[in-house]
């Protein structure tokens, strides 16, 4: 079921780019495996998956020792900051940096584990309630404390777009974090890239890539319903 769940993905992926007049390569497909066995992890790297991203730092520390070096884990949840001392050198992206006091404790560890972490700010473009994120307006405020950050770079946006059963009713979402991410007032940082754009889950990433994703962040649609 994998192998053919990860063939129409793939197919998908294609033809959004092809839609948009985008190579293929410029968008990372980020299988979810968050409360996926570690039989299934393996199952898709056997099929030649690399980025993996989990929810919880403890899930995501219980899983890695148990499988190859080489897999590029994404920390997509949302990260306590008494936890960030343990999982800063085993992620190489942190999506999820949604608040000013986890940005400091991220580069405070990171400079202390003399290591450089790199993250993208999340975004709650829809400014609802119940999600966690900055919301757009905030973020002009943060510029002055970003630039002071000697062992964190932030490397673009993340949004977790609200809920739907009908893709199209995201687009304004993912037009919204790609139009914030190009906003000329990033330029006067230079520790600070917006290269990378991590928008899209089962339910819409191929909309997210016709308006600009380079990461999309897919579990129902390659694993199936999580128990
Ligand atoms: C669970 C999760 C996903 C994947 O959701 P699916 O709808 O199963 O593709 C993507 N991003 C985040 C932040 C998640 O928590």
């Amino acid at each position: 079921m994998l192998s053919q769940n990860l063939r129409e993905v793939e197919s998908n992926i294609k033809s959004a780019c092809e839609r948009v007049g985008r190579a293929r390569e410029s968008v990372t497909l980020i299988a979810v495996s968050k409360t996926q066995p570690v039989s299934a992890i393996e199952e898709a790297y056997a099929l030649g998956i690399r980025d993996f991203g989990e929810n919880k730092v403890k899930e995501m520390l219980g899983k890695e020792p148990q499988l190859p070096a080489d897999i590029r884990w994404h920390l997509i949840g949302h990260l306590q900051t008494n936890k960030v001392k343990s999982v800063l050198s085993n992620t190489v992206l942190i999506h999820s940096l949604d608040s000013l006091k986890l940005l400091d404790a991220v580069d405070f560890e990171a400079m202390k584990q003399k290591i450089t972490v790199e993250g993208l700010l999340e975004v709650n473009v829809a400014e609802e309630e119940s999600k966690f994120g900055f919301h757009p307006s905030e973020l002009w405020e943060l510029l002055s404390r970003l630039r002071q950050y000697k062992n964190l770079r932030i490397r673009g946006l993340m949004t977790v777009a609200p809920f739907t059963t009908n893709a199209e009713n995201n687009r304004e979402i993912f037009q919204k974090l790609k139009e914030i991410s190009i906003d000329t007032k990033w330029n006067t940082l230079d520790n600070i890239s917006m290269d990378i754009l991590s928008m899209g889950m089962t339910g819409d990433y191929s909309v997210a890539i016709e308006e600009g994703a380079t990461m999309v962040r897919v579990g129902t649609g390659l694993f199936g319903a999580r128990a």
